[in-house]
């Protein structure tokens, strides 16, 4: 049987030692074992994915606490979606129309502190992104209830969130945004993908009365990393997946997503805007595995393995040359994390080439290097498998003993 490394090695790769956390970049997270024979079984099968979806609902709603789910290729498609049933509901008229937006609500009220380069995923929709606060207020929060309330229009099809898990002086609460929101009857879109706690986070925005929440399927729950999920309120997740879902079908036999009627209308819709986000039922079958799996593990003793695998990592690393070694952030945040901070000798350009030769050499080892620009250089644990933490400090030792500018 063909090992894992050696077929890599066929297409001539060198796996690397992941030190940056289910970043997208290095292919998510490692594959839940349950994850992974689902899709191998999943495959040697023909089976109707509207009904694998189904499955699929009942599993994100068990685990989320919402109506219902669907399985997208990623978070990010999952804002997609999310953004685009906001935009037409049941209307399979204006399903076929999108990304024109004419006539359609298409404006969506955000944060100017939740602007990040993910939100592309919603703009690709043909909705309008209107801004709200500021960002740097002398006096926090840097928004008010009222520049929410204002920021409405007859055109607004949602709000949009993007909840971290951490206390962020800068937004509203969830909760004031949803409650505004409600009070105008428009939904609450939360991106989840980033949540520090994803064992926590599972739940937390649903109930806090978030209508829609996306989270990635290969990041925190080991599932596949061409998979994500949206959770939440029944006739938005219906109108989200048949945006999505194969609509090459015949009205006559079609029997809608979830075996109901389709909604709002007798007819299937056509092919939807969607459609570039299909998955397939080795990831559907391998999301609903990884996140029952997920659900039943024991979050709090996961937590205390990467935190103490970092203690351990740091303790070794207090000779370190040129750097100075801690537990403490940035990211702020209670996971496993080793800070490795070059701000005193060499600062960012330092960093960065330690990155870089930690990068290229063997066994090529990847940090996080989110904050280079402030000297720093990040081990996340808990994505080191068995016996890396040893040659992530040997490799660290190694690297920050040369002197800089010597070559390899
Ligand atoms: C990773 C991430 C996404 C995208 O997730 P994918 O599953 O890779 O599509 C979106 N938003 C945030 C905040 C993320 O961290």
């Amino acid at each position: 049987m063909t090992t894992t490394s050696s077929l890599l090695e066929e297409l001539g790769l060198v796996p690397v030692i992941n030190a940056t956390g289910a970043t997208s970049r290095l292919g998510g997270n490692l594959l839940s074992a349950p994850a992974r024979e689902a899709m191998l079984a999943a495959g040697q099968s023909y089976i109707p994915l509207d009904e694998l979806q189904a499955r699929a609902s009942e599993a994100i709603a068990r685990a989320t606490g919402a109506e219902a789910g669907c399985v997208a290729s990623g978070a990010a498609a999952c804002l997609f979606l999310a953004v685009a049933a906001s935009m037409t509901g049941t209307d399979v008229a204006a399903m076929d129309r999108l990304p024109d937006t004419r006539g359609l609500r298409n404006e969506i009220v955000v944060h100017r502190a939740h602007r990040n380069p993910y939100d592309h995923a919603l703009r690709a929709t043909g909705a309008r992104l209107v801004e709200v606060g500021y960002l740097g207020a002398a006096s926090s929060p840097g928004t008010r209830d009222w520049e929410l309330a204002a920021a409405i229009t007859d055109r607004t099809c949602a709000f949009f969130y993007v909840a971290t898990g951490l206390p962020d002086r800068e937004v509203l609460p969830l909760a004031t945004v949803v409650e505004i929101a409600h009070r105008h009857c428009l939904p609450v879109i939360v991106d989840a993908a980033g949540a520090s706690s994803l064992g926590a986070s599972l739940t937390q925005f649903i109930g806090e009365g978030a209508d829609l929440v996306a989270f990635s399927g290969g990041k925190g729950v080991g599932g596949p990393a061409g998979s994500g999920f949206l959770a939440g309120r029944r006739d938005l997740i219906l109108a989200a997946t048949v945006q999505q879902q194969d609509m090459y079908v015949h009205p006559a036999t079609w029997s809608g997503p979830f075996g109901d009627a389709a909604p709002g209308s007798a007819e299937p819709p056509r092919q939807g805007i969607g459609r570039m986000l299909k998955v397939g039922r080795e990831e559907i079958a391998g999301l609903i595995a990884a996140l029952e799996s997920y659900a039943g593990r024991d979050h709090a003793a996961d937590d205390a393995e990467a935190l103490a695998l970092a203690t351990e990592i740091a303790d070794r690393l207090q000779t370190l040359r040129g750097a100075k070694v801690s537990l403490v952030g940035p990211p702020d945040s209670t996971q496993g994390q080793v800070i490795v901070d070059f701000s005193a000798a060499g600062g960012p350009a330092r960093a960065a080439e330690v990155s870089r030769r930690l990068r290229g050499g063997r066994p090529r080892v990847f940090c996080l290097d989110t904050f280079i620009h402030q000297g720093i250089l990040v081990v996340k644990t808990p994505t080191l498998r068995p016996g890396e933490a040893a040659v992530v400090v040997e490799r660290l030792v190694a690297e920050c003993d040369r002197e800089k500018g010597h070559t390899l």
